[in-house]
């Protein structure tokens, strides 16, 4: 790895190789205030972050924006250093020591927790994990789901929600052409799945999908959805809406729409949140209860409880960071603590550390809006430059220092073999790529390039 620079040059480490991290990463290239040398590192052994693991695979265009990211990636100015743990494989305060700024942009690794009695339940779990899976993501294995049940119920009237509830009713044909792992694709062709409630704890007009997406939900073939009229109508007045006129216009066409005796249905439920999800083994249903807004603004339960049969119930309410040893967290929000992009010390700035993405704003926005927030924080870094460049940093070379460590770490032209293995594997069966979906695959595939270097 070549990296030793001149000493004006400002060496940058980014935490965190998603869409976030590459637009930092794009943003101080195209600087000019600066010669820049830019290590993006990850936990995983492939770039990309949620475009890849998040952005559902029948996505197609917006999973092209890997090329766009990808040109980042080329830049001589910039490594990749993944599969390395922030907190395992390095500290904080060795990145902190070699680079001149350090910018976490990791993302929000965990999920939220709905908090009712019966959560832990088999057949009761995340839709991050559910989208992990259908994503080929290593964490989760290939046969994590089996969907046998034939009645799901998701939680959540955000993307998320709206993305597991496609992929799960979609016809399997219309998945083939996508990344979607082999083994996932066959559970889903086999899928018994005829049924997906979605819960919306509030009005219609506050859910936090955007038109787009829910509009999608409503042309898919062999789909009839099913909502409350009333509740659609009455959805006028809501002073809580998000996105009310598109949004409200999609669902008041749909409950004009004549039943059409679909074999699939997707039922929206407004004004409903679980209070248990009940079961022996494993779920068999969710106990609903009607809400209402109460006087404060906020949603209360009224007391009307129904039971929902389920087998399979997908919590989708929302992400939740988490921060590794020595970086400050905001257990509240779930967020690395900022002050303009500037990571805050006992709530003091601190120059040197930086935040952008979910990591630093909460889960909130598309994928775009992390290349503003980039344009946000960059310019705070480059501000900082000359008193950071005037502080120096270590003159090793943290990367080849963790390899000799023993960390496998998998660089630019291991990720190219991973992209490679995956893109051919794919072209057997017709499609853009399959995935290498175990972390033994992708390190293995990731490191030989490294391996042959070292025996020549
Ligand atoms: P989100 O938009 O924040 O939606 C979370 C949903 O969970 C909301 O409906 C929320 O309702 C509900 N909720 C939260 N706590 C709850 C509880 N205890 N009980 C019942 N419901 C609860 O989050 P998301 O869907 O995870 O998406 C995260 C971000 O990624 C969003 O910005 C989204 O737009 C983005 N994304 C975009 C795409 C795309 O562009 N195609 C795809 C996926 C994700 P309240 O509003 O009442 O709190």
């Amino acid at each position: 790895m070549d990296v030793q620079d001149a000493g004006g040059t400002l060496r940058v480490a980014v935490v965190g190789a998603g869409p976030a991290g590459i637009y930092v990463g794009e943003t101080l290239l195209a600087q000019q205030e600066h010669p820049v040398r830019i290590d993006v590192y990850d936990r995983l052994p492939t770039p990309f972050g949620l475009l890849r693991y998040g952005v559902a695979p029948d996505h197609l265009k917006m999973k092209s924006l890997s090329r766009v990211l990808q040109r980042t990636l080329d830049d001589p100015r910039v490594r990749f250093v993944g599969n390395v743990d922030l907190g395992r494989d390095v500290t904080v305060s060795e990145l902190r020591a070699h680079y001149h700024a350090v910018v976490y942009s990791f993302g929000s690794a965990t999920d939220r927790r709905l908090g009712v009695p019966g959560e832990e339940l088999p057949g009761s779990t995340s839709a991050t994990r559910f989208v992990y899976w259908y994503c080929g993501h290593p964490d989760v294995p290939v046969d994590a789901f089996s969907l046998d049940a034939s009645t799901a119920v998701v939680v959540g009237v955000g993307n998320v929600a709206v993305d597991v509830a496609r992929i799960l009713l979609r016809d399997v044909d219309e998945l083939r052409r996508t990344d979607i792992p082999a083994p996932v694709l066959e559970v889903l062709a086999a899928s018994r799945v005829t049924d997906v409630h979605v819960l919306g704890r509030r009005s219609p007009a506050a859910a936090t999908w955007t038109h787009k997406e829910l509009r999608e939900l409503g042309e898919l073939s062999g789909v009839e959805v099913l909502l409350s009229a009333p509740d659609v109508q009455a959805a006028g007045g809501d002073v809580t809406a998000v996105e009310p006129g598109r949004n409200m216009k999609i669902l008041a066409e749909w409950c004009g729409r004549a039943p059409s005796g679909a074999h699939r249905r997707l039922h929206l439920h407004f004004w409903s949140r679980p209070v248990e999800i009940r079961g022996t083994d494993g779920v068999s249903s969710v106990a609903v209860e009607r809400t209402a807004l109460g006087e404060d603004g906020r949603v209360t339960g009224t007391g009307d409880v129904t039971d929902l049969p389920g087998d399979l119930v997908l919590r989708s309410v929302g992400y939740r960071g988490v921060a590794p040893p020595g970086v400050p967290f905001d257990e509240g929000r779930g967020v690395i603590p900022s002050v303009e992009g500037r990571v805050a010390r006992d709530g003091e700035p601190a120059p040197g550390e930086y935040v952008c993405g979910w990591i630093g704003r909460g889960a909130t926005g598309v994928l775009g809006t992390n290349r503003h927030h980039a344009h946000d924080v960059v310019p705070m870094l480059l501000a900082d430059a000359p008193g950071l460049l005037a502080r120096g940093c270590a003159d090793g070379d943290l990367p080849a220092e963790l390899s000799a460590r023993g960390v496998a770490v998998v660089d630019k032209a291991g990720w190219a073999a991973i992209d490679a293995a995956e893109i051919a594997r794919g072209g057997l069966d017709d499609r853009p790529r399959a995935k290498l979906a175990t972390w033994e695959e992708l390190v293995a595939a990731g490191t030989v390039a490294a391996g042959a270097a070292a025996t020549t």
